[in-house]
This record gives structure tokens, sequence and C-alpha cells, in this order.
């Protein structure tokens, strides 16, 4: 088979696969244009890119009907780059970020949607806000002065590890916290029901814990090659 059938097989095979509510979000940092105009064709239209310049480069050329989700760390410099036609940003961690996001969502007349990152796995390296830090965000009045955002869930990536079970408790960890702020009453910035969690090697596990939203890469496109 050539990279053309295996993309669009790969896509199809998700969307049959897939419970109804789960989002597929086709990971694509790194691959070029002509991959995603493969799952383009196949249906996919949501796409996930973790570096600004690049998803900046790929939503001027192809076609203006792509949902475009950033699921990388953001520099607040280069918010603005993404400003005009970002769909989802996954990867908020912290308050100053959402401010910059609500300034140039606001100079581009959008209401920007994001997921707040959460800090599940034991490596020290991964981004995001701890569980307390997530519901002193959600009382700060700072907040709700963010009128040109809106918090739309969760995200988190659990370890990089074989031990399936440290794996379902991180996971599980974050649907608590998902399924306890869905519980609390909505504010006009927060409607927390989105929890993107799963990746190509651990998403069935994560849809088992409450995913609804998850993010494919290398079982689509194939392995990368960073350069
Ligand atoms: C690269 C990446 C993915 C996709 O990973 P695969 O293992 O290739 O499916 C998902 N989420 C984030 C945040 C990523 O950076």
């Amino acid at each position: 088979m050539n990279s053309e059938t295996t993309i669009s097989t790969a896509i199809l095979k998700y969307k049959e696969e897939l419970p109804r509510k789960v989002t597929l979000v086709a990971v694509s940092k790194t691959k070029p244009n002509e991959a995603i105009m493969e799952a383009y064709n196949a249906g996919q239209r949501v796409f996930g890119e973790n570096k600004i310049q690049d998803m900046v480069a790929k939503w001027e050329v192809l076609p203006k009907d792509i949902e475009w989700h950033m699921i990388g760390h953001v520099q607040r410099n280069k918010v603005k780059y993404m400003a005009p036609f970002v769909s989802l940003i996954h990867g908020v961690d912290s308050l100053k970020l959402l401010k910059e996001i609500d300034k140039q969502a606001n100079k581009n007349n959008r209401i920007i949607n994001c997921l707040l990152q959460v800090h599940i796995a034991q490596e020290s390296t991964k981004f995001g806000f701890d569980h307390s830090e997530i519901r002193a965000l959600m009382e700060s009045d700072e907040l709700s002065g963010l009128s040109n955002i809106v918090i739309q869930g969760l995200m988190g990536m659990a370890t990089f590890t074989h031990d399936q079970e440290q794996v379902r408790a991180e996971f599980e960890s974050l649907n608590n916290l998902f399924t306890a702020l869905k519980d609390t009453p909505e504010t006009p910035n927060f409607k927390p029901h989105i929890l993107s969690m799963g990746m190509s090697g651990d998403y069935q596990l994560a849809i088992d814990c409450g995913s609804n939203m998850v993010r494919i890469g290398s079982s689509i496109f194939g392995a990368r090659n960073y350069s």
C-alpha cells in the first residue's frame, strides 16, 4: 500500500471504530500538505498541530473548512498569529496565557475556545495546571473578565510508560476532575464539556476513562521524522 491509501484507510477505520461522542483530532504535525489532503479527502476536517508557525502556513493554503487545533505548548508572543483562525487551543497552562488569548481574540472580533491543560503525568516536563490551580482559576475574578475566550474543557497527557495501570490512574484522575467541574454551574466563559485525552498508543484506554476527544498522529500518518 502507498501512503495515500494508508492514510485514508486509517481515517475510515477511526471513523467507524470511535464512539460517536468522540471527536478525532488528526495530528498532522511535521506532515506535508499532501498527507493532510489525503485525510481531508477521506472526510477528516479536524487537524492538530503543535507549532504555531506550521499551523499558520498550512491554514493559509489548505481548505478553509478545516478546523485547526493547537495541541502543543503555546508561547504567548505567538498567539497573535493563530488568533484569526484557530478553532481550539488545547494546551492552555496559565492565566497569563489565557489573558493573551483573550486580548488577541478581541482584536480579531472572535471568541477563542480553549482547554485547560492539566498536569497528570509523573514526568516533570509536561506542562499544565494541577487540580487545585484549576479550582483557583475558576474562582478568580480575573477569569470572569475575559469575555473573548470560552474554556470548553480539559486536556491531559499521561506518562509515557508501558505501565497501563499507571496510565489508567492518570486518565481517571483527570476524568474525575472533569466530572466535578461539569457538575459546577456554568459561567459565560466556562462551559466544560470536552475532555481531550488519548493518543495513538493509549486512546482506547483514554476513551474507557471518559475521553471524548482523541489526538491521533502516528497511527494515521505514520511515524514522524524530526529534522
Ligand atoms: C504529537 C502529539 C499527539 C499525537 O501523538 P501520536 O502518538 O503520534 O498519536 C497527541 N497529543 C499531543 C499533545 C502531541 O504533541
